[in-house]
């Protein structure tokens, strides 16, 4: 049985107090790790590790960490097939989703930022014979970086790749629900070298672990990937500090269907926007909203395609769509539909049939339901799982109105022909993310995050360089 181990100052380590908690696989329910239960002693040993290697990590050349960032990306591709088993075992997806988008994104989250520091600019403001002023951009200092278990490795190396490439050190925490590949990542990043303390991975609970590395007095900045409340439960303790905060949080994404679309392209897009990972990634589509006159024709033609996703074991090459992660979230992914259903909506797929169709395991089946008004909370709350709310619209101006009637704003999709439309709705959409007529192209160089409830600051590109330092304007006068 794998017994996962803190990295905190170069040395692998239980939890100060001893105490483990278990890692159970989704697919079959069995105990299959044992993970740190980490709390505020080990929070304080992994923060004065990172406070203590900061200095030399910061004062050397962009370069050179160029260079740790780009071995680490190159070992992570060569142990592709190991960590997308390990990503598959854990989190119960699909090992071809694993194989195929996650583990090759998080080599490249390394690779990216490595170049991208590489060519880091700051500005200078000529101040003709008087002067000139120049800024300096340094980094914020011991960052952490907290994110969820949806996408365990992508996500974490999302966070962490620009903050040790701006100069930060760094002390992470991924989902204690899913921590193996961020263990094998410990391992990566001593076999590249990294100098001790420059990145300290720690396990252990939100509630526990979490809140003390937020709270810690060496915490110089937070980069938070998560649900909305424990988003604001973090922006709240990062306000009294006055400190950095990037938070990434939920979303009820809206996909607009025109009745000019490829209706077939249309259908395989949104099925994949929908269900990927058992819908449990925060951009995918949960509220789909279809022009009348098509509405029939597209609820047919996607609830047959639904219909044919293999639900099953996450190693069968065959697997559209493996478990839910956990026990507790399959319940609340089933209370949920359980409120449609007695709101009076139409249930037209019910994903709950999976509970003894495939198991042991927290399989949940693809959900699709229409006739709950947008106002209900099962149109409003996000569900994270692979529930689909259908609903018509009348014309672009109803559109964007049901668009827009949540608290949440991440990501839209649009599907039409008529790219004049789409562009004047991109523009009054209220999210951080527009797709027209594709979902999930990420380009790292862009700006990514969310919208009122969906988050504060953007991940990406520079925008993330940006967040991890601090400008210092120098003034000379001649
Ligand atoms: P949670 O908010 O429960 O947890 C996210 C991380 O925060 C976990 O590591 C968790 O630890 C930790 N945590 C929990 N409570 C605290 C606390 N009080 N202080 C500090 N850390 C804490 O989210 P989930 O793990 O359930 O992830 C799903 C959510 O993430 C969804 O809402 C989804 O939309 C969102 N998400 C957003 C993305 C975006 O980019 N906008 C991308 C992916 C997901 P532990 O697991 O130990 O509780």
């Amino acid at each position: 049985m794998l017994k996962v181990r803190n990295l905190i100052n170069g040395e692998f380590c239980t939890a100060k107090s001893k105490a483990e908690l278990d890692v159970i696989d989704p697919a079959t329910e069995q105990i299959i790790a044992s993970v740190p239960d980490s709390d505020s002693q080990d929070a304080d040993a992994a923060l004065q590790s990172a406070e203590k290697a900061f200095e030399a990590w910061e004062n050397i050349s962009n370069e050179k960490r160029a260079r740790f960032l780009i071995k680490i990306a190159d070992l992570i591709e060569e142990k592709r097939e190991y960590l997308a088993k390990l990503e598959s075992l854990n989190t119960g997806k699909p090992y071809s989703l694993a194989f195929e988008k996650e583990i090759p994104r998080a080599a490249e989250n390394f690779r990216f930022f490595g170049h991208a520091i590489s060519s880091l600019q700051s500005e200078s403001f000529d101040m003709g014979e008087v002067g000139l002023n120049y800024v300096l951009r340094q980094p914020l200092g011991p960052v952490v970086c907290i994110s969820p278990w949806n996408l365990p490795l992508y996500l974490f190396t999302w966070k962490i790749a620009p903050a040790l490439a701006a100069g930060c050190t760094v002390v992470a925490k991924p989902s204690e629900i899913t921590p193996f590949t961020a263990f094998a990542l410990a391992e990566i990043c001593q076999q590249a070298g990294l100098p001790p303390g420059v990145l300290n991975i720690v396990h252990g609970t939100g509630p526990k672990l979490g809140e003390a590395l937020v709270s810690h007095p060496l915490t110089r900045g937070i980069s938070f990937t998560g649900g909305t409340e424990t988003g604001k439960k973090i922006g709240a303790i990062a306000s009294q500090k006055l400190l950095p905060v990037s938070l990434e949080l939920g979303g009820k994404n809206p996909a607009l269907v025109f009745n000019d679309c490829d209706l077939d392209k249309t259908v395989s897009h949104l099925i994949r926007a929908s269900f990927t990972n058992s819908g449990q990634i925060c951009l995918c589509s949960s509220r789909i909203l279809v022009e009348e006159k098509i509405y029939e024709a597209f609820k047919e033609k996607f609830l047959n395609a639904a219909k044919q996703l293999k639900v099953g074991s996450p190693q069968s090459e065959t697997t559209q769509m493996g478990p839910l992660i956990t026990k507790a979230h399959r319940d609340k992914v089933s209370r949920a539909v359980e409120v449609a259903d007695k709101a009076g909506a139409k249930i037209l797929l019910d994903g709950r049939e999976y509970f003894t169709k495939v198991g042991p395991g927290f399989f949940f089946g693809p959900t699709v339901f229409e006739g709950l008004s947008m106002e209900h909370p099962v149109n409003q709350e996000e569900i994270f799982g692979p529930v689909v709310s259908l609903m018509p619209f009348r014309n672009e101006n109803e559109a964007i109105q049901l668009a827009n009637a949540t608290k949440y704003g991440l990501s839209a999709t649009i599907w039409t022909a008529d790219l004049s439309r789409a562009h004047r709705l991109a523009r009054r959409i209220e999210v951080g993310i527009v797709w027209i007529n594709s979902w999930l192209h990420r380009d790292l160089r862009t700006p990514f995050g969310g919208k009122k409830h969906s988050g504060i600051g953007r991940e990406g590109g520079a925008e993330a360089l940006r967040f991890f330092t601090e400008p210092k304007n120098v003034c000379v006068i001649y």
